[in-house]
């Protein structure tokens, strides 16, 4: 919309005010929440998104309900030196102009795992969960049901378009999340060669670990970082930490990702990664722990030292960004879903404070002219916000009313802001007494109703939140496999017969 046109809307809906005679008392016109709120709708009107992205950068946070983005937001908020409560904060992508409510479901179940969910981001098509970028007529973990089902991937569509291509993530390169967007697998277990049954080894499916890493150079990726480095090194060498891999084969995939492809580099360290030279590496692997990376709250304490998520984020940027074609990065915050498996906010939501810090380097690093971003979930957790806590309340803390006396239950016991549904921190039996004890520590338990080993994903809708070329696309409610087609519309990757 031009400005003549928004100029001549707003004097409009004003005549049409006065015509009415509902003039708004300055009381409401000079308030900040409505000044705020005002420049807020104009500054979106103005808008005027580009159809075609040259780049694309999708993120996504493993188990990033809305109520996480809300009490991250107010974490991030409440650690601000100016703060007015914290529950003003906007976590970086908050602020983009483009939201849509996304369904999660799988095709076989109603709540989803990270298999389905994010095979439908790839692919485009829904399935399974347990199944890896394979059709829903693919029985989970029977190979042969899966022969002739594989799909085509965003990244092997852009690959085949000649852009670079980076996957990034916290957890292991060959878990769920990250695997959907490299890997074709009926089981997401099948992470190493030592995972795979007789029957899938008969019927000639390999391990996710080696998916990732023997591939054409044509197809191959540019970058991939996150954990998960026993996966990809064997029983008899041992890693820079001194532990050996759990490969059976006998390969050590970080040296065939060496071999394999030009100006290739593997590091396992943060002094490794930070000797990298973006401009004379095309293919980096960075491996930085045996399993998933540390949390964000515990990195510091890491034996060989790992890089942030907004570190791995930059750093692959800046090699990405030498293809003159453009490149697909996707970067997974992997452990905001393990945080809360374990009944723990408090590392789910420094982890997802670190996302909110990853998508701002990548905003900085990029043009909304030509850079389509995304960032999503794949899907919910049962974790709650509530009570009546006063404005400014730890979100962490126990609630405290407005009047700043201490909110107690039926059982004149105090309670915590955020909790789950279910879960490990569940109470049998008579509830703790919280009053004494610290919530706000990286450690504590959320209580929860139902008592579970570990608390579970929940089947309510996500967020789609999108800037550049492209956002405009991203608008209502949408089945998640829409991800797919609208980075394959912005990006013009070729992979629908439109
Ligand atoms: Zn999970």
């Amino acid at each position: 919309m031009n400005i003549k046109r928004i100029a001549a809307a707003i004097s409009c809906s004003l005549m049409t005010v006065v015509a009415h005679a509902a003039v708004l008392p300055a009381t409401q016109t000079d308030s900040q929440w409505f000044k705020d709120s005002a420049a807020n709708v104009v500054a979106k009107a103005q808008v005027d998104t580009k159809k075609t992205a040259k780049n694309v950068i999708l993120f996504v946070g493993d188990g990033m309900s809305i109520s996480t983005l809300t009490a991250a937001r107010i974490l991030q908020g409440q650690d601000k030196a100016d703060n007015q409560g914290g529950e003003e904060n906007f976590l970086s992508f908050e602020q983009f102009p483009h939201t849509a409510l996304v369904k999660t479901y799988n095709t076989n179940q109603q709540t989803p795992d990270s298999a389905g969910t994010m095979t439908a981001m790839a692919t485009g098509v829904k399935t399974k969960a347990g199944i890896i970028s394979i059709s829903d007529t693919s029985l989970r973990g029977n190979c042969l049901s899966s022969k002739g089902n594989e799909l085509v991937s965003l990244v092997d569509l852009a690959n085949a378009k000649g852009l670079s291509t980076g996957i990034v993530t916290t957890a292991r390169l060959t878990h769920a999340t990250p695997a959907a967007t490299y890997a074709k697998t009926p089981e997401r277990d099948w992470e190493g060669d030592f995972n795979l049954p007789a029957e899938a080894v008969a019927n000639g499916c390999t391990d996710i670990a080696s998916q990732l890493v023997m591939r054409d150079e044509a197809n191959s990726l540019t970058v991939a970082l996150g954990g998960g480095r026993s996966y990809f090194l064997p029983t008899t060498v041992k890693d820079g930490e001194n532990k050996a891999g759990k490969r059976k084969d006998g390969k050590d995939l970080t040296k065939a990702w060496v071999d394999n492809f030009s100006k290739s580099a593997y590091v396992w360290d943060k002094k490794g990664f930070d000797a990298i030279d973006a401009a004379n590496t095309d293919h980096l692997l960075g491996l930085f722990n045996p399993s998933h990376m540390e949390y964000e709250a515990d990195r510091a304490d890491d034996v060989g030292g790992e890089p942030s998520l907004t570190e791995m984020t930059a750093k692959s940027l800046d090699i990405l960004k030498k293809n003159d074609k453009g490149y697909l990065l996707i970067v997974e915050s992997g452990r905001i879903d393990h945080g809360h498996h374990a009944g723990n906010a408090s590392r789910a939501l420094t982890d997802a404070v670190e996302l909110s810090n990853a998508v701002k380097a990548a905003m900085d690093a990029t043009s909304s002219d030509d850079t389509l971003i995304m960032v999503t979930a794949d899907h919910s957790h049962v974790f709650t916000i509530a009570g009546y806590p006063k404005r400014g309340n730890p979100i962490l803390g126990l609630v405290h009313n407005v009047d700043g006396t201490l909110a107690t239950a039926n059982d004149n016991k105090p309670y915590t802001t955020l909790a789950y549904t279910n879960g490990p921190g569940a109470v049998v039996g008579v509830r703790d007494d919280l009053t004494s004890v610290d919530t706000q520590d990286k450690d504590f338990m959320q209580q929860a109703l139902i008592p579970m080993e570990s608390e579970t994903h929940a089947g309510e809708d996500i967020s789609l939140h999108a800037r550049g070329p492209g956002s405009n696309l991203v608008q209502g409610v949408i089945e998640q496999n829409v991800i797919f087609h609208i980075i394959n519309q912005a990006q013009q990757l070729g992979g629908t017969k439109y």
